[in-house]
């Protein structure tokens, strides 16, 4: 009998347990970095932007100082500033509508496809003004937005595609990186995605030469040398130390990834059955690299109080969409705006994923909510 590992207490994320599975390679990074004080800019950001982009199947990464600012350096490199709109959607990070409204532009937010729960691109026609400038599709827990629907329709319209993949460390979609597929795709490495730094850090990555040397200048003062200035930019540089702790861990991604798809089929053959439960669907030609793995159902309070009491973390992405958020209340969008977002968000509840869980704990994770639902699916609950 060895339940005792899978009934002990699991945590939602367990980042200790990955720097365990590599700490010789990451200790030995830091040491590095501090030895030649490589500590902003230097050979080790340079190295993790060739080694990113290579990884993203793109020409250029801009490393930066996060994932927010990410998605504000390169709406302000594809021109969108103040007069513009923007097209996002409601259940994302507030991250994604902040940084519209950073480069003084304004949100306007359509609602999603309840069969994937990314933009609905039937909605983008409807959503377009004389000053729609740019689309900002969410990659939402690290599967592919519709890319080729809203790709076409914004080149008809002549509109920037900027990709929020805070969430989709090496997605592809139908067969070709999220990043080939946008003006500009924009990534998070913040300790708990996917790809994780020590601290804050992000990139920008693209195929066009004069978005990249745009954001290279703003996110440092707009530098064309140490001492000459062609504009006003910003401080936000990725350090160095977080370059090389990424590129160590960018070593290890492919596998993480293979590991998370693995973990999160097993879980959906798992949870295959259990009544009153959606599973986060999966396509052959848009794999999701599963930085979360969502379920949902109506009975959300009652399965995570359940699977808290036995010890089991879980999170909810997102529980409030953003047109509902009191920071955005002077959009004047009500309850009922956007349906199919706000029945997502009631719903959503994000299991524990991540490489270094077991399959035991995964069986154990997925037989806690069945015993759960079917419980409270039964006429006898409650007795
Ligand atoms: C994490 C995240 C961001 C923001 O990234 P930071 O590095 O925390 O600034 C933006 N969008 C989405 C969808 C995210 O998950």
């Amino acid at each position: 009998m060895t339940k005792t590992t899978a009934a002990a207490p699991l945590p939602f994320l367990d980042l200790a347990a990955q720097y365990r599975s590599i700490r010789a390679e990451i200790d030995e990074a830091i040491a590095a970095v501090i030895s030649e004080t490589a500590f902003i800019g230097g050979p080790y950001l340079g190295r993790f932007e060739k080694e990113f982009a290579a990884y993203c199947g793109s020409a250029e990464a801009v490393g930066v100082s996060n994932g927010t600012d990410a998605l504000r350096l390169a709406l302000l490199a594809c021109g969108v500033g103040p007069g513009d709109e923007v097209l996002t959607v409601p259940n994302t990070f507030i991250a994604t509508a902040e940084a519209v409204t950073m480069v003084g532009a304004r949100v306007r937010f359509i609602d999603i496809d309840p069969d994937t729960n990314t933009m609905d691109s039937k909605l983008l026609e409807a959503g377009c003004t004389d000053r729609t400038k740019a689309i900002i599709p969410v990659h939402l827990y690290g599967k592919s937005a519709d890319l080729d629907a809203i790709g076409a329709f914004a080149k008809r319209r002549g509109l920037k595609v900027i990709g929020d993949a805070a969430q989709a460390h090496g997605a592809v979609y139908k067969g070709r990186p999220i990043s080939t597929l946008a003006d500009a795709t924009c990534f998070s490495f913040y300790p708990g995605k996917n790809l994780g730094a020590y601290g804050d850090a992000g990139a920008v990555v693209t195929d066009d030469p004069a978005v990249a040397k745009s954001v290279r200048m703003l996110r440092d003062h707009g530098r064309t040398t140490k001492y000459e200035h062609d504009m006003e930019g910003f401080n936000c540089r990725m350090d160095g130390l977080q370059a090389a702790i990424l590129s160590v861990k960018l070593r290890h991604l492919k596998n993480w990834t293979q590991r998370r798809q693995t973990l999160a089929a097993l879980y959906t053959q798992a949870l295959s059955g259990v009544s009153d439960l959606i599973l986060p669907s999966d396509f052959a030609d848009n794999r999701s690299v599963f930085h979360l793995y969502v379920v949902h159902t109506a009975k959300r309070k009652e399965l995570q109080a359940h699977l808290q009491s036995r010890g089991i973390g879980c999170g909810i992405h997102y529980p409030i969409p953003l047109h509902l958020q009191r920071a955005y209340a002077y959009l004047k969008l009500g309850a009922g705006s956007f349906p199919h977002a706000e029945r997502q968000c009631a719903m959503a509840l994000s299991l524990p994923l991540y490489p270094e869980m077991t399959e035991e704990q995964v069986r154990y994770v997925a037989g806690e909510v069945a015993v759960c639902l079917s419980r409270e699916s039964s006429p006898r609950a409650g007795q």
